[in-house]
């Protein structure tokens, strides 16, 4: 995404645009020409059927795209929203165009949300649908503060943790093609859990999207 106009010039002085990938400053576009080229991405291997639904990322989880995902949930750095929306609605619109109506999120608990000041799968989601002019609505809660995943090892432990700690909301699911998106595919236990409510709710389908994803 480019910014232009005088508007924008002004706004690059002010706040030079940043690579989220690598940090350099001043660039032009949403990253720079060398993460544009050499960043891992999925390439053919976007989509994979991980059993409890079809899930798709543009990247891998690896080096500047993992750092990038820490800058923006631990550090708030929301500088590459633009950027990732764009990899995203690139991603969703080559493998499930026409086949979601509702685009939801993994939410964090209130209390997280709370500590953050934000919910990153939810800037992800806005960010990502806005390429569609469509606003992404809530159809999840998270009603325990579990342990972070990223805290546990091994898949059982992971499907363990998240098992009953979401609950269906509002009036989105039901009979709706749902694209449910997160920042980070890594065992899919997450995921595969918020998939089981949001089925058990009645969704017609739901497809899986993230930033990335944990290489196999
Ligand atoms: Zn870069």
């Amino acid at each position: 995404m480019k910014r232009s106009g005088r508007s924008s010039a002004l706004l690059d002085l002010l706040f030079p645009r940043r690579c989220p990938f690598c940090g350099t400053v001043g660039i032009r576009d949403s990253l720079c020409l060398k993460c544009r080229d050499t960043l891992p991405y999925t390439g053919d291997l976007q989509e994979e059927d991980r059993g409890f639904a079809r899930c798709a990322a543009p990247l891998y989880y690896e080096d500047g795209v993992r750092k990038a995902v820490l800058d923006l949930k631990f550090h708030g750095k929301l500088g590459g929203l633009d950027c990732f929306g764009e990899l995203m609605a690139q991603c969703a619109a080559r493998q499930f165009a026409g086949e979601f109506d509702t685009v939801t999120w993994v939410p964090v608990s209130r209390r997280r949300g709370k500590q953050r000041g934000f919910d990153q799968a939810q800037l992800l989601a806005e960010a990502a649908a806005g390429h569609w002019q469509v606003r992404p609505v809530p159809t999840l809660v998270k009603t325990v503060d579990n342990p972070a995943q990223s805290s546990l090892e091994g898949a059982e432990k992971r499907r363990a943790n998240v098992l009953g700690v979401y609950e269906p909301v509002g009036e989105n699911i039901y009979g709706h093609r749902i694209l449910l998106i997160d920042d980070v595919l890594t065992t899919g236990a997450t995921l595969a859990e918020c998939v089981r409510v949001l089925r058990e709710a009645g969704a017609a389908e739901v497809l899986c999207l993230t930033l990335a994803r944990v290489r196999a």
